[in-house]
This record gives structure tokens, sequence and C-alpha cells, in this order.
């Protein structure tokens, strides 16, 4: 278990993406970094499916087609990443704004790699067996404000899958306003 390091950058970056996703609580919201460098952060969000279209997302040659939840997007983005960075991550931190669905998003190809179903399994086949030159990956997710029995099922099983990651540490902010409020130095909680 290792801690995500809250520098003064992140924690903006943080509110931001919390502010961003106060104005439109539909969206997903993620926030990433690399190598605990401030210089090296990526947000990104939810997109609605638009078939056939696809996005160039930097100045270099990547591409992909527009849509799908955050994870998955990230995923997708991942060597466009590598390229702008211009190298791969030994640490990856991930602040979400909410937990990934477990079972919600379909599944897809990457190069040879199959996708399951659900950002939880995508992310821990991605951590596990695709974007093996990570050592370190920690995730922080906010809790829904008002969480039905629904999200609590859910919540359950990706949090029972994703704590059984080995180089994955995962942590939840108690509540957007103990974020804001500090009523712990950061509000972040081992999960
Ligand atoms: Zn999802």
């Amino acid at each position: 278990m290792t801690y995500i390091n809250m520098s003064p950058q992140f924690m903006n970056a943080i509110n931001r993406l919390i502010y961003e996703a106060s104005k439109n609580p539909v969206e997903v919201g993620v926030l990433m970094r690399w190598n605990e460098n401030d210089q090296f952060m990526w947000t990104l969000w939810s997109e609605a499916f638009h078939p056939g279209i696809v996005t160039q997302y930097s100045a270099h040659t990547a591409t992909r087609q527009i849509g799908g939840h955050t994870e998955e997007i990230l995923i997708r983005n991942w060597q466009g990443y590598v390229h702008e960075a211009g190298f791969t991550p030994r640490i990856v931190d991930i602040i979400l704004t909410k937990l990934p669905c477990l079972t919600r998003s379909a599944p897809f190809t990457l190069g040879t790699h199959q996708l399951p179903s659900g950002c939880t399994f995508k992310l821990k086949e991605f951590i596990e067996n695709i974007a093996t030159a990570v050592l370190d990956w920690r995730i922080a997710y906010f809790r829904g404000p008002n969480p039905g029995p629904a999200m609590d099922i859910e919540s359950g099983g990706a949090m029972a899958v994703l704590s059984g990651v080995p180089k994955l540490s995962i942590y939840h902010f108690m509540d957007h306003h103990s974020f804001v409020g500090g009523s712990t130095p950061d509000g972040l909680m081992i999960a």
C-alpha cells in the first residue's frame, strides 16, 4: 500500500475536477498523474458515443473512436500519453469522480488484448496484463453523494475486485465536502 502525494498543484487539479463534476454530474472525470510529477497530469471525461467519428487527442498520431466511460478512454488513449510524455511511467495516480462501473461498459479489443465488460475488470486487465511497466498504481475515487442500494452493491463488487490487484492501492475520499473542508488532511481514506 503506497500513498498519493498530494502536492498543492495536484490538489488544485482535484478541486477543478470536482468543481466541473458538480456542474455536470452525468459525466465522470479522471485526473491522472505520472511518476508523481505535476508536469505530467491529464484530465479526461466520459463521452457520448458518436459511431464512426474519430478523435486525434494530442499533437501526435494516436486516434481513437469517440465515446465511452472515462476509464475506457484512459485505456484507449494510453499509447498517446506515452508518446506525448516521451516515457512510460512507473507510478500512476488516478483520481476518479466515482468508483468504476462493475459491468456496464461493453467489451472491446485493444491491439491483441480483449478487455472485458465493466471498467472495473478493464482496469484490472490493463494493470495486470497490458501496462505492465507500471509498478505502482494508486486510485482514489469520490463516493457518490447519495449512493442508493444498487450503487452500494455495485461498489462492493468493484471494490472486491480492485482490492485484489497486487500493484494497485485504492482509496476513497469520504465525500466532496470533507475533501474541501479538510476534516482530515486531504479527506483521503484507505478504501
Ligand atoms: Zn465504466
